[in-house]
């Protein structure tokens, strides 16, 4: 049984009896769909880790991890999506489990912007501690910069602190600081600042 790429009904002919498309005009109406979602999903993949260097959570890096699973499992479906839409073979299910992924690193970076947006400067906490090492990649972009320092977390060694180019050259391994934390308005609490003790 073959289904129609574009609207998805039972196929007996070539051209669709739902829709009226022939089966190569519904693969047209299917790329086009499909490019606009791919689009969407990657300008949302840019969003996120923009927003994610505002207000940096303190868990980012496992988030960054989280986010890339996500990216790579979507884009896995999207190369699986082209072939079979160039085998003419049944799309359906493929396409509902895509299109789950499409907005989900807008929420992402949604949720982030939220979190630092609402929240209040009232509710910054400091905590003092002693900075660890240093982390530097250098990015395409921006690079990555982590400030690892002892944890005042229970059941944490170290905080990765995503830090700017200015702390980071300015912090190193011995240093006394105190780090300042909001809780954030969704219960994500963010990286604010570090200050020199
Ligand atoms: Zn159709």
């Amino acid at each position: 049984m073959t289904r129609c790429l574009d609207c998805g009904s039972e196929r007996t002919a070539d051209q669709c009896s739902a829709c009226g498309l022939t089966s190569a005009a519904a693969e047209v109406m299917f790329r086009r769909r499909f490019l606009k979602r791919t689009i969407f999903f990657l300008a949302g993949s840019l969003a996120f880790p923009y927003v994610s260097q505002i207000y940096a959570p303190l868990d980012l890096d496992l988030m960054l991890v989280f986010f890339g699973a996500i990216f790579f499992v979507a884009l896995a479906i999207a190369v699986v999506l082209d072939r079979r839409a160039r085998n003419r073979q049944d799309l359906e299910v493929l396409k509902r489990i895509y299109a789950g992924f499409i907005p989900l690193p807008w929420i992402l970076a949604a949720t982030l912007l939220l979190n630092g947006r609402l929240d209040s400067q009232k509710n910054l906490t400091y905590h003092p501690t002693t900075v660890d090492s240093r982390y530097n990649m250098r990015g395409v972009v921006r690079g990555t910069r982590r400030l690892f320092v002892h944890s005042w977390r229970e059941g944490q060694k170290i905080e990765r602190l995503a830090v700017n180019e200015d702390d980071y050259d300015r912090f190193h391994p011995g240093d006394a600081v105190v780090v300042g934390v909001e809780p954030g308005a969704l219960g994500i609490p963010w990286y604010f600042a570090v200050y020199r003790q």
